[in-house]
């Protein structure tokens, strides 16, 4: 500060993660963005939480302190699916775990006000953002408040929050006291309960709302148009039918929408209520899309204590200028140099990527993405792309040639939108693409090949290779794009999430059938074939999702070795934060559809046992996991699969070296034969299912 001749910061910025200034990482977005506006911006990075100390090594900020947890929601972070402590942090020098509490945001929070108490708190990131309501907490198995009531912040950011933020920040310089600004798109706080913006609000219950057979009742884009004048009531005094424009009828709910509150049960009757809890996820869902979301408010506590937490409508999606102002700050592109040659796994992952655009409209259940970056696409233009590319050549030391993604939350989804603003702003729909590409959606993928050809065209650049998954239903649709990327853009493996091949669980994750993923696979071999290549495509599932029973992993198992797919990296569902499938979940309901105490129940393997069959059947052809499949078939009445005929999905006999496994001198050796290392979806050494794998060579098939 004093090299800068600074005597305080406007505002502070407190992160769980390492600080690195790249645009990847939240702090320094937010950071360079509210430099730009000529705010003094301080950051503490993963500050000690053990006491309020290190919150003042700044001082007293002048407008407020801004907490988040870091990229990633500090529990996501640290445990895994199966609830064990991670070794490591990717987001930490030297990946050294345990440099950030649990529920960071709160923790930091309610360090900062007590090294200044009165001071701001403004809260975002991932963490803030899917905790904003009374959600399911998977790692202490209950349902608990919102963010808000826990870290006692003024206000809460969601989503991406640099319209808002710099919004907030501007206005709070501007002598506006914190809790008088109650407008801002993308904000949360906690109000007394009743209180409302002004009298002309209205305050629908969520449970009138969702009431069957409609969700609610829209403005139809395609309404015929109006007569010019308003019709005179007849002589006999009989009213005629009075048109009025679609304009005028839209600009009416508009009205209406901007002035209307959903309530949602309160904290208090979702912990208790399970239908509750999936009616409220099931509305909260519904109001996504900035066009046409209302603001929600939620009741926590009872009594004179009770408060109300209220949601405002999410942000307006940045335009192209806006996405290109983001991206073109003067970044370091560098981790902060105290960290010196300490190794920092997220940023060797993404150093030479490039983040090409925001959003995704998958709207898979599993994934919070939708209802963190929204489902409207937000995407760079060609220059600013071209122009981060060129300064990773030219200012990165150890660059040499290698672009290692030009993606996104979903590679082919860039300058994807619906084909009218209008019925953009009037949908509903929680996805695009479920449950089935819909017929308004502008599928064209020749701006993205365009921006290809021109990334490889940049003088320096040897390879440019796609790390981002890719949506293959989408991207069949265009044989020039599947070719271009199959020619150029892939090394050897490319990585596509089919997450399951049944329909009972893809219609629970609103994926695609595995027929569209057949259709991408022949396309990818036929391409690669012209092209030369030996390539393969790497298929991710995951196993234990909410929906799956266990002969459901079963046809997934079989269906793997049909195809030969010996899988090293396997997932187990993990129930994040808000996240439709966590609702599925918990409440055992689906919220898909309208929920009631006597809809639709879903499946969900819960407990530790089944939870690690499912998982083993994903790995169907891993030693190790014979004995639970062996287990698990015989509980199914599918003895009939274990065996050493061709059909069978396991041999009777355990291998001899896995049998010593539990001997410690020869525990290490007896593991390794276990362990397939041939490209993913390669041939196996032998076919039928008499014998372990053998180790093989990398020939693909
Ligand atoms: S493409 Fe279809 S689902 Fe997507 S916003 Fe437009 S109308 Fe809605």
């Amino acid at each position: 500060m004093a090299a800068l001749g600074w005597d305080e910061c406007d505002v502070i910025l407190i992160t769980g993660d390492a600080y690195i200034d790249h645009p990847s990482f939240g702090m320094a977005l937010v950071g360079r963005m509210l430099e730009a506006h000529g705010f003094r911006v301080g950051i503490l990075s993963q500050p000690d939480w053990q006491s309020a100390e290190p919150f003042r090594a700044l001082g007293k900020p002048r407008l407020y302190f801004g907490i988040t947890a870091g990229n990633m929601d500090s529990l996501v972070n640290r445990y895994t699916s199966d609830r064990k402590i991670r070794s490591d942090d990717a987001y930490t020098p030297n990946a050294e775990p345990g440099k950030r509490p649990d529920r960071a945001v709160t923790v930091y929070a309610q360090r900062a006000r007590e090294a200044y108490p009165g001071t701001t708190i403004v809260i975002g990131s991932i963490e803030a953002s899917l905790r904003r309501i009374a959600h399911y907490d998977y790692w202490s198995d209950k349902v608990r408040r919102s963010v808000l009531p826990d870290s006692k912040a003024d206000i809460l950011l969601f989503g991406n929050a640099e319209r808002a933020l710099v919004a907030l920040t501007h206005r709070l310089a501007g002598g506006e006291p914190i809790d008088a600004i109650r407008d801002l798109r993308g904000t949360a706080f906690m109000v007394k309960p009743g209180w409302r913006p002004s009298e002309q609000w209205q305050e629908i219950d969520s449970l009138a709302l969702d009431r069957p057979g409609r969700i609610d009742t829209h403005a139809d884009p395609y309404a015929m148009e109006a007569s010019a004048a308003a019709p005179k009531p007849a002589a006999d005094g009989a009213q005629p039918v009075r048109i009025v424009p679609p304009a005028a009828r839209l600009a009416a709910r508009r009205a209406d929408r901007a002035h209307s509150v959903i309530r949602l049960p309160s904290y208090e009757q979702v912990k208790g209520d399970a239908v509750l809890y999936a009616h409220a996820s099931r509305v909260f869902h519904l109001e996504s899309n900035p066009g046409n979301a209302r603001a929600m408010v939620q009741c926590h506590g009872e009594g004179p204590g009770a408060r109300d937490v209220w949601i405002n409508p999410p942000p307006i999606p940045l335009t192209t200028p806006e996405m290109d102002f983001v991206f073109d700050r003067p970044y370091a592109r560098a981790p902060h140099p105290t960290y010196g040659s300490a190794r920092i796994p997220a940023w060797d992952m993404i150093k030479f990527s490039i983040n090409i655009m925001r959003g995704c409209f998958g709207g898979c259940t599993f994934c919070s993405i939708t209802e963190h970056e929204g489902r409207i696409i937000q995407s760079r233009s060609h220059a600013s792309i071209i122009n981060e590319i060129e300064e990773i050549r030219d200012k990165s030391p150890d660059f040499k040639g290698h672009i290692t993604d030009l993606g996104g939350p979903t590679a082919n989804m860039y300058r994807m939108a619906c084909k009218s603003k209008a019925i953009e702003e009037n949908c509903r729909r929680l996805s695009c693409v479920y449950p089935g590409i819909c017929e308004n959606l502008n599928t064209d993928h020749s701006s993205l090949i365009e921006l290809y050809r021109k990334a490889r065209a940049v003088p320096g650049i040897k390879r440019i290779t796609i790390g981002s998954g890719l949506r293959y239903d989408l991207a069949v649709r265009s044989p020039e794009y599947v070719k271009e990327l199959v020619t150029h853009h892939v090394s050897g493996l490319l990585k596509i999430a089919p997450e399951h091949t049944e329909e009972n669980t893809l219609s629970k994750m609103m994926k695609p059938g595995i027929g569209a993923y057949e259709e991408f696979r022949q396309m990818f071999e036929k391409f690669s074939a012209q092209a030369g290549k030996k390539q393969h495509l790497v298929p991710y599932f995951i196993a234990a999702h909410p929906g799956t029973t266990d002969e459901d992993m079963l046809n997934l198992a079989l269906w793997l070795k049909k195809y030969n797919f010996r899988l090293d990296q396997v997932q187990t569902f993990l129930p994040t934060p808000m996240a439709l499938a966590t609702t599925m979940y918990h409440s055992r309901k689906n919220p898909l559809k309208k929920v009631s105490a006597d809809s639709e129940g879903v499946e969900t393997a819960r407990s530790g046992k089944v939870r690690k069959l499912h998982k083993a059947f994903l790995r169907w052809h891993d030693p190790e996991n014979w004995p639970t499949l062996r287990e698990g078939l015989i509980h199914m009445g599918r003895g009939d699969l274990i065996g050493n005929g061709p059909h069978c999905l396991v041999p009777r006999q355990q291998p001899a070296r896995v049998l010593a496994a539990g001997a410690p001198a020869s525990a290490a050796a007896a593991r390794r034969p276990a362990v397939d290392k041939r490209p993913v979806g390669a041939p196996p050494a032998r076919k039928g299912c008499n014998s372990a794998p053998k180790r093989a060579s990398t020939k693909g098939r």
